[in-house]
């Protein structure tokens, strides 16, 4: 049974009388991490998902805990700027969490983002293959550019800065999602340019939905990819 004091947050009816915006938010999180799992696109403690909240701090997933098994209470609030604070609240956060901020930073529009070590991005990157988005339809469509991003230190500010440029290139579409050397990928959502306002809790949950979904999509084009490569590599042994 849950109580307010438990996870250090407000809960309730706000004066409004809508129910608790962050409580929205974090069972959007939870339900983002469930459905990762489900797909199998998570392993262990792998991979993380954020909402980017109106007052200059994000809402994530914490460091060393399967993210398919999380509670509302789980989740982690940290400042996007670390020298502006607020002061963090909850259990400590991933060790990505630099990757989020920075690309945070760098795009106005993103208001969620979600990233996972999706096993055949792994594969095919350690093979040395890139796989190509206009290579299927749904691809193309949604995620018409994937940029690349070499190998870099996992939770480096290093690392966090070449994915922030890459999603930030000077040039139109600007990328749905990034695909990491051996590290998985990473997708963002949002609105097509930057909210004027604080977005609500709908357009907040969509974007997240809409991060999860690009994943999906880089995890199937990966897939297909893998299988193709597999495919015609059989071919060209099979006698005749
Ligand atoms: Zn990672």
């Amino acid at each position: 049974m849950r109580t307010a004091a438990r996870g250090g947050y407000h809960r309730g009816v706000t004066a409004h009388g809508n129910l608790n915006r962050e409580d929205d938010l974090r069972a959007a999180i939870c339900a983002a991490g469930r459905r990762l799992g489900a797909r199998g696109l998570i392993a262990a403690g792998e991979g993380n998902l954020s909402i980017r909240l109106g007052d200059g701090t994000l809402l994530t997933t914490p460091t060393g805990r399967r993210k398919d098994e999380l509670e509302p209470d789980d989740l982690a609030i940290v400042p996007l700027d670390p020298e502006a604070g607020p002061a963090p609240r909850g259990p400590r956060p991933s060790s990505d969490i630099a990757i989020h901020r920075a690309i945070y930073r760098a795009r106005q529009d993103v208001i969620a983002i979600a990233h996972a070590h999706l096993p055949a991005s792994m594969a095919l990157t350690l093979a040395g293959e890139i796989p190509d988005p206009a290579a299927l339809p749904e691809t193309a469509h949604f995620i018409p550019r994937l940029p690349y991003v070499p190998f870099g230190v996992m939770g480096s500010e290093e690392l966090a800065g070449r994915i922030a440029a890459a999603f930030s290139p000077p040039d139109l579409p600007l990328p749905g999602a990034v695909l990491l050397e051996r590290h998985g990928a990473v997708a963002v959502g949002g609105p097509a340019t930057a909210p004027s306002g604080a977005p609500d809790s709908a357009a907040l949950i969509a974007a997240l939905t809409q991060a999860v979904d690009r994943l999906e999509l880089v995890d199937v084009l990966c897939r297909v990819w893998r299988d193709a490569l597999l495919i015609r590599s059989a071919r060209g042994v099979r006698p005749g």
